[in-house]
């Protein structure tokens, strides 16, 4: 990677050129268009229906009239005169080249294109661009004239110019409703190319609308396909310095995304720091380094291993050093039963910790949500059932998307690493790549994320290694006093390590099992806490912290230790609560 990062690239100008080039036209186009519908009148394009409830501005645009202004503004009884004077005119070029159905389609003038595809508007003309009337409806997101112009036959896949089909401009400029539309209602094939061999991904990318590349992705769009430069969509985010796009696209795409290369055999982060996007360059080294280790057993499990391994050693330091202590006084009943009651604590303890993890923490696959969506009760997570979750990529895309959340414009809802619409609660979890059901945090200890399944088992392994370690340290206190049959030796000096090192690993466990047992209490996730303001739910209308799912401490806790293991994955008596306060994970 660093390698890469210092190859100087002589052809790399050529292709930013070449994308700039095609950026540069494609904004021009836009530009040209602003220009011919605002000079017709003071008023913005996307404000004329306004306009049109303003006399003054009214008649500017009448005094100046022609039937491409009257298109673009949705001037009716003027636009109907007009054809009538000369219906030959319904499919007439201004100066630009420019045709009334495609000034009504920029500007979403839905009766006034009705009224022009009646009177023979051709719906396939293109401008001098080859741009459709539908290429035009894509530009500003008009959507009810899109739709109103494929249902009278418009071609989804007629290309311009440049190979650029309606799709491609909807993703130029970031209009991600009108992409899901066009594959829901319309089937579009997300992957047709341009005539330089970039998708709709690319261009998202490259313009850094995170909302459309991360629908794109959840649609199954190509994230390692090459373009003619061989650059990826992840090169053109890098290159344009768009990081927020580069994530998306490294969180579906991974490690392969991350080293792929262009023609020149430049990687994204080496084209970042070409153009002088430094942050985004070391992001994506990072990145390459985090995903390198990740999968690595020492990564997963390496600190869940220590901690087992402390556990272990402080039990047998305190039968050596405190139970069977050299020089000590046998242990009386009372010494005796509170060391058993140490050593089954801590035994249970790591019972638990074995369940916390390589138990399920309440993982949301596509085929978890499916088995949910069908009625079914979704498996707990196993070898067989993790098999299932990898092929849920299969499922059919529409079924998969086909969700209000999308319909409402939420995209924040998708998750692009999992590839579904995270049910409310979710998070996705970086270090074991899956959404987790109520997440609250990814714990390196337990090398598991701490979710849904295995929060109880959690709180309890903390309880159970607390009480553990007070009830030794109490013991270790009552051995060093202990009247010893012979002078005392330097025996007691172990009494005194192990309570030192017992005390040292008691503070940090006891004040984290304090503070969980306090979340628990108040039916709230540290990834709530920490993230309250991006949950919408969390907020009262005065922005004030609120938490709607509280219902007492004592009930909390009843809830959260009473609560069945086969209780529902995604809490769906949440939904009701939440009215339009739901919330966006933006991570
Ligand atoms: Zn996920």
């Amino acid at each position: 990677m660093r390698a890469c990062v210092r190859v100087t690239m002589s052809s790399t100008t050529e292709v930013v050129t070449s994308a700039q080039r095609a950026a540069r036209d494609e904004t021009a186009i836009d530009e040209r268009r602003d220009a011919r519908a605002t000079t017709s009148s003071n008023a913005d394009v996307n404000s004329a229906p306004a306009a049109v409830a303003t006399n003054d501005v009214v008649e500017d645009a009448q005094g100046e009239e022609d039937i491409w202004r009257a298109a673009a503004y949705g001037n009716m009884e003027a636009l109907k005169r007009m054809i009538a004077e000369d219906p030959g005119s319904v499919n007439s070029t201004d100066g630009a080249g420019y045709r009334p159905l495609q000034w009504a389609a920029l500007n979403n003038r839905v009766a006034a294109a009705t009224y022009l595809l009646d009177h023979g508007a051709a719906i396939g003309a293109g401008d001098n661009d080859g741009q459709t009337a539908l290429h035009w409806a894509c530009v500003r997101g008009s959507l009810p004239c899109a739709e109103l112009l494929l249902r009278k036959g418009a071609d989804l896949n007629a290309p311009d110019a440049r190979g650029y089909v309606p799709l491609h401009v909807a993703a130029q400029y970031g209009h991600t409703g009108m992409i899901y539309h066009f594959k829901m209602r319309w089937n579009t094939n997300i992957d047709l190319t341009d005539l330089d061999g970039r998708t709709a991904l690319h261009w998202a990318a490259y313009k850094g609308f995170a909302d459309p590349v991360k629908l794109l992705i959840c649609m199954e769009a190509d994230v390692h396909r090459a373009d003619k430069e061989g650059c990826t969509p992840l090169h053109w985010a890098s290159i344009k310095g768009k990081s927020e796009a580069a994530h998306c696209l490294i969180q579906s795409g991974g490690i392969n995304a991350l080293t792929a290369v262009d023609c020149d055999g430049s990687s994204p982060a080496a084209l970042a720091e070409q153009k002088g996007h430094h942050t985004l360059s070391h992001f994506l080294a990072k990145q390459y380094r985090t995903l390198m280790k990740r999968d690595h057993f020492m990564t997963q499990k390496g600190m869940a291993a220590a901690c087992l391994g402390l556990i272990v050693g402080l039990m047998l330091m305190f039968a050596r050093n405190v139970m069977f202590c050299p020089g000590a006084p046998v242990m009386d009943v009372s010494v005796a039963f509170w060391s058993l009651a140490t050593v089954a604590c801590a035994s249970l303890g790591i019972y638990y910790m074995k369940r916390v993890s390589y138990n399920d923490p309440g993982f949301v696959s596509e085929a978890v949500l499916r088995a949910i969506r069908r009625g079914r009760k979704p498996e707990v997570s196993t070898r067989a059932s993790k098999a299932a979750a990898n092929t849920a990529d299969d499922a059919d895309v529409e079924e998969r998307l086909n969700h209000s959340e999308l319909w409402a414009g939420n995209w924040q809802s998708l998750c692009v690493s999992c590839k579904l619409v995270k049910p409310f609660g979710t998070k996705h979890c970086s270090m074991t790549d899956k959404c987790v059901a109520r997440f609250d945090h990814y714990c390196p200890w337990m090398g598991n994320a701490i979710g849904k399944r295995n929060h109880r088992d959690f709180v309890i392994f903390l309880i159970l290694e607390t009480v553990a370690m007070a009830i030794a340290f109490a013991v270790a206190v009552t051995r060093y006093n202990e009247e010893s049959p012979t002078e005392r030796d330097s025996s007691r000096f172990g009494v005194v390590i192990f309570a030192i090192l017992d005390v040292f690993t008691l503070l940090p466990v006891a004040m984290l099992c304090v503070s969980q047992l306090f979340q628990v209490a108040q039916n709230i996730t540290i990834n709530e806490i920490s993230n309250a303001h991006r949950y919408a739910y969390l907020q009262a209308s005065d922005g004030a912290f609120v938490n709607p799912f509280d219902k007492g401490y004592v009930e909390n806790l009843r809830e959260f230790f009473t609560a069945r293991a086969d209780a529902p994955l995604i809490d769906v008596i949440a939904e009701p609560l939440l009215g339009n306060r739901r919330g966006d994970d933006a991570v």
